[in-house]
């Protein structure tokens, strides 16, 4: 058996996968597979109009929210994002917390003035206190990244922002695996392949009257306008990533809706972080308690920097039971375990009784 922590492209629920699996050459008692069916067909429309209106029911979005299905994944929306936004004031707030956000607003430099709402962070460990952060009362958007994918660092809280601004989220790698109230933000964007399905899929929530102020370079398969006009048909979307999207949506109904992820994050990520707690320092997470993140656990073994042959061999282990794409982001290193919507309580648990073995077996 195989079980798998990988960062994204992610485990998906079994259960769906079987589900399309048996369908694939017979959609719906269509006859033909869901990506054979124009886009433009009454099947295929079900399958779109049902995604969206599940994903509006599994977080309450309200009425003046409209939920888009967009290419380009999370760095499309990189650059989406300033591009229907930014023309606003000309300028934006970056709260640079990871990599994630890093990339995010080098983007949209591109596109306007970025000013830094935080002082440079030395490591990206942390998320500072709100009173600390210099916002802009004239800025178009106020930016952040509600878990950095890579650090593991996943904000406690939602930021409050100057009156009359929008607060932009990205949440690709969070997403759906806790409840929020969507009318705190202006925007909401994750890409599909961590929590919700497979790559190729981005899936934006925006408040209506943030539509149609984009720059007028914007070009129309990132422009939010034109997008919501043509209700996400704009030209020939990911249909296939969509379908799937939407049983992995009918399976977060099935099992608690979001209330019900959330639930099942908190006792995964607790069993993975107390192991941690209770090693002595053998095994170590740099990441603030507060912000430590219910998706990606990255840390280290032997010591705060890792001892490179005790995480070689506990990856090595962890991979003859069974247990893949435990490896730390090459840019932080040692081992990031992610623990999205799909990786059940029972894999986290195994994780779990080789980290204890692991130590049992090593510490000095
Ligand atoms: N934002 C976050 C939080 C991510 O984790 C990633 C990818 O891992 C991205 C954005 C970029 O997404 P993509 O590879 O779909 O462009």
């Amino acid at each position: 058996m195989v079980i798998n922590f990988a960062a994204g492209p992610a485990k998906l629920p079994e259960e769906v996968l079987k589900e399309v699996q048996e369908n694939l050459v017979n959609c719906n008692g269509s006859g033909i597979s869901v990506m054979e069916m124009s886009h433009r067909s009454s099947n295929y429309a079900k399958i779109h109009d049902a995604t969206i209106n599940d994903l509006r029911e599994l977080l309450n979005v309200p009425s003046n929210y409209k939920i888009l299905l967009m290419q380009g994944g999370g760095t499309g929306q990189f650059a989406a994002v300033a591009l229907n936004l930014i023309g606003k004031t000309g300028t934006a707030d970056y709260v640079i917390t990871g990599s994630w956000s890093a990339k995010a607003a080098k983007e949209a430099a591109q596109y306007g003035t970025v000013n830094a709402v935080l002082s440079k962070l030395a490591k990206y460990t942390t998320v500072p206190r709100q009173e600390t952060w210099k916002l802009d009362p004239n800025a178009s958007y106020v930016y952040y990244c509600d878990n950095e994918t890579v650090e593991g660092v996943e904000f406690d809280f939602v930021p409050e922002v100057p009156a009359g601004v929008p607060l932009v989220a990205d949440m690709s790698s969070n997403f759906l695996s806790r409840p929020f109230d969507v009318s705190k933000f202006g925007v909401i964007y994750a890409g599909a392949q961590k929590n919700i399905g497979p790559a190729g899929t981005t899936v934006i929530i925006v408040r209506d009257d943030l539509i149609g102020k984009h720059l007028k370079i914007t070009p129309s398969i990132l422009n939010f306008e034109q997008m919501d006009k043509n209700n996400s048909l704009l030209n020939t979307p990911p249909t296939f990533g969509i379908y799937v999207m939407g049983l992995v949506f009918k399976w977060i109904k099935r099992n608690g809706g979001v209330a019900g992820m959330a639930k099942l994050a908190a006792a995964k990520s607790k069993l993975i972080y107390d192991t941690i707690n209770q090693s002595n320092g053998f095994y170590y997470c740099p990441v603030d308690v507060n912000v430590r993140s219910r998706m990606n656990v990255p840390f280290r073994i032997g010591s705060a920097s890792g001892d490179d042959a005790l995480e070689k061999e506990f990856l090595s282990k962890a991979e003859a039971e069974g247990m893949i794409q435990l490896k730390g982001h090459r840019s932080v290193g040692g081992i990031r375990a992610s623990l999205y919507n799909a990786v059940t309580l029972a894999e986290t648990q195994q994780l779990t009784n080789l980290m204890l073995a692991f130590y049992k077996n090593n510490k000095n």
